[in-house]
């Protein structure tokens, strides 16, 4: 007989993993145990060293479905006088951990439960199992069991609870367990209170969701409102009450087939869509659906979703067709979560609301994830990932708390050699949202059992998560750059130490010299960064205006490149701006009037977009970006002239040759889609340029890509091909490239920068 001690890596826990351990076991005659621990799961398996071998190649193929083991080590122990294997309690030892899976999508024997109509579960909206169904969002505190979540109030009937005490049943200790009998149930209601009790509560909501009505849909980490996403009607006026711009709609569809009649799917897409976290996948809309035009006007972007919870898949299958599934705030603010908030803050938006009465306990958005030039990126890191540790190579020395950015704020605490990234807020610009963070901070400070002494904070002073960091008592402080934390965040997700050629192209962050910077070429270490390059600022009349009127951005370039006397007239950027308007801007420019400098890569691209297409106006963050990289053709392999002033330190790329040419070229009546073209060919052969000089000397120095703008895979994938011979390219891909993965950035560097101090 002998021994081994196997620590399994991944996601393991709260996904039947345990269980599923103790039948391999007991299939093979092996003895031991299994326990979770804060990494994942231990095993202590003793049997013969034939047998002790198939355990473990049991154990690293046909995992549970939401399993994923990541790392599985094995090591000899001692052999033990056992006579059976058995399922160690969690917290066994004394050990914390973190045993609060993220909300698993309903897994394939549920689904056939609700459809089948001889089942006890037949279209019952709350079925679950071990391997799939809510959890962190139903998590009240630890350990995750029943007793800690909001199903407490519900008692198992004698059926459940005896599926829940058989550990050879698919429900074996699944903490969620209910039926019609005993769980949660369905009402569908009208904002006043009133019941509609005419007939079922599901049958209802179809029913009017049919008829073009706006139903608030209850789901797991707060309400959705929907509408048939083939009714234009429908959608213009849920458009209309949330006061939403043109931004797309997410859309649910009840299947793959469903959705690939909607866009474009690639292998790699279908991965996502299919993946137990179930995120919003952005795709490439399919010309001639019968989706309503009012779903994504203005963009070819299309974000669709498959169900996650029984009552999606119960109502799409009523439906018939797929629907508008849009987080329910209003405006900006956090997504609706309790029955009574729900009612007071969507009555002037939805008709009727299908709510249930097992309660929220933590919020959270819907995630969204997008491949990016062949990379699986998550955008949006919340729903079905929070609170999923992410394994750290490089153990920090003390818990610490990371802010996170103003805008598509999350938060991010480590611990160890693991951080968990909170749940997604949103911009941090209202009191409903810094309530989000304060509470949902609180939460995973609970649930972890640590409160970080240790705070790290993005440096603009205004924000109001600098703000909140600061009014902590008893902590230490870290101001963090923006774009080195953009930086350490991808070299935490490869596991890389400095130094690292970091390129951060987003729109915004606050730079040591308190103007916006947004265009960097940093050399990273853990604790530092040297600022090797940037791009020529422009000035922004108008300030946050200029987001919205990108002419402001377009005149900006021009004023710049033509040495102040802009060639306005003849474009059509400027036909709807009043020429008193345009003197103002000028004016401001020139005085520096709330014209602050900025050199966010995001603006190049507003202001290139904004001059080429002749639109003045960016309805939402990203829309002429967007639009500008999808218009670009591939046919135009040639660039704009560009200059780099040597003399200043950090090297200061100067774009106004480009801003001159694409100006005659607009003259010439050259087509937008070669001026695109042209532009993003622009800004590859600056960036490769760049990267070549700068690697120069430094050896193969790994060179990391981030920010918002590589969300445009024309550029990532044109600057990765171009520079992958010279050294190691990171991407993104677990952490969000945006602002909502700079959090894990800020928290390691924190911990470097006080080293072993504190
Ligand atoms: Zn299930
Ligand atoms: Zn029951
Ligand atoms: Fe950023």
């Amino acid at each position: 007989m002998a021994g081994r001690r196997i620590d399994i890596r991944g996601t393991v826990q709260g996904v039947g993993f345990r269980p599923w351990v103790y039948r391999v076991a007991r299939r093979l005659g092996v003895v031991g145990r299994v326990r979770n621990q804060p990494s994942g799961v231990a095993v202590e398996a003793f049997g013969t060293e034939e047998v002790l071998d198939l355990f473990i190649d049991a154990l690293r193929i046909d995992t549970p479905v939401s399993a994923r083991v990541e790392k599985l080590i094995a090591a000899s122990i001692p052999d033990e006088d056992l006579d059976a294997f058995v399922i160690e309690s969690s917290g066994v030892g004394g050990v914390k951990a973190l045993s609060i899976p993220p909300d698993l999508a309903t897994c394939d024997d549920c689904k056939s439960e609700i459809l089948d109509c001889k089942d006890r579960r037949f279209e019952y909206a709350f079925t679950s199992c071990t391997i799939c169904g809510p959890r962190f969002t139903i998590a009240t505190g630890i350990p995750y069991d029943r007793a800690a979540t909001t199903m407490s109030m519900f008692k198992m009937c004698a059926a459940c609870q005896a599926e829940y005490d058989d550990v050879e049943d698919r429900r074996f200790h699944a903490q969620p367990n209910a039926c019609p009998d005993c769980g949660p149930a369905l009402s569908l209601i009208r904002c006043n209170g009133q019941v509609l009790s005419d007939g079922y509560p599901l049958e209802g909501a179809a029913d009017l969701l049919r008829r073009g009505a706006v139903v608030a849909i209850k789901g797991l980490g707060g309400f959705h409102l929907a509408c048939d996403a083939t009714d234009e009607e429908a959608v213009v006026r849920l458009r209309e009450r949330k006061h939403r711009d043109e931004r797309p709609f997410a859309v649910m569809v009840s299947d793959l087939a469903s959705a690939r009649a909607l866009a474009e799917i690639d292998a790699e897409e279908e991965a996502l869509l299919t993946a137990p976290e179930r995120p919003i996948v952005l795709l490439r809309a399919l010309g001639g659906s019968r989706l309503a035009p009012a779903v994504n006007p203005d963009t070819p972007l299309l974000g669709l979703f498959l169900p996650y919870t029984p009552l999606h898949h119960l109502v799409l299958a009523e439906l018939g067709a797929p629907l508008v599934m849009t987080s329910a705030n209003v405006s900006d603010e956090p997504i609706c979560r309790d029955n009574d908030e729900a009612r007071r803050r969507l009555d002037a938006i939805a008709d009727v609301i299908l709510l249930h009465d097992r309660d929220i306990a933590m919020r959270c958005d819907d995630s969204v994830a997008r491949v990016i030039a062949g990379t699986p990126t998550i955008m949006r890191r919340s729903r079905g990932f929070v609170p999923r540790p992410f394994h750290l190579a490089q153990p920090v020395a003390r818990p610490v708390l990371a802010c996170g950015a103003h805008l598509k704020n999350t938060f991010c605490i480590a611990l160890g050699d693991t951080a968990y990234f909170g749940p997604h807020i949103g911009d941090l610009e209202t009191v409903a949202a810094l309530e989000f963070f304060e509470e949902a901070v609180d939460r995973m400070q609970t649930i972890l059992s640590v409160r970080p002494e240790v705070v790290a904070h993005d440096l603009h002073p205004g924000y109001l998560s600098t703000r909140y960091a600061k009014a902590r008592a008893d902590t230490t402080l870290v101001g963090v750059q923006h774009h080195h934390a953009h930086v350490a965040s991808l070299m935490a997700e490869h596991g890389v130490q400095g130094p690292v050629l970091g390129v951060a192209y987003d729109g915004t962050g606050f730079g040591e010299d308190e103007t916006s910077w947004g265009a960097e070429f940093l050399l990273c270490f853990a604790e530092r960064y040297e600022r090797l390059a940037t791009f020529r600022p422009l000035r922004l009349a108008g300030s946050d205006l200029a987001m919205r009127e990108v002419w402001r951005v377009a005149y900006a370039l021009l004023h710049d490149a033509f040495d102040g006397e802009p060639p306005t007239d003849s474009l059509p950027v400027f036909a709807e701006v009043s020429s008193r308007s345009i003197r103002v801007v000028k004016q401001m420019i020139e005085r520096g009037l709330n014209a602050p400098l900025a050199r966010g890569l995001g603006r190049y691209f507003d202001g290139f977009g904004a001059l080429a297409m002749g639109r003045s106006r960016s309805n939402y963050e990203g829309q002429i970006a967007i639009a500008w990289d999808q218009l670009a053709c591939d046919s135009t392999t040639d660039a704009y002239p560009f200059d780099l002033d040597r003399t200043v330190t950090p090297l200061e790329v100067d774009l106004r040759p480009a801003v001159r040419e694409a100006f005659a070229d607009l003259q010439s009546k050259l087509p937008p889609e070669q001026i695109s073209a042209r532009f993003h060919n622009t800004v590859i052969a600056v960036t490769v340029g760049l990267l070549e000089e700068l690697l120069a000397g430094r050896g193969r120095v790994p060179v990391a890509l981030t920010g918002g703008v590589f969300q445009n895979a024309r550029l990532a994938d044109g600057i990765e091909k171009k520079i992958a011979n010279k050294t190691n390219v990171l991407r993104h891909g677990q952490v969000p490239p945006g602002d909502g993965g700079i959090a894990l950035g800020q928290a390691l560097i924190a911990d470097a920068i006080l080293g072993d101090k504190g």
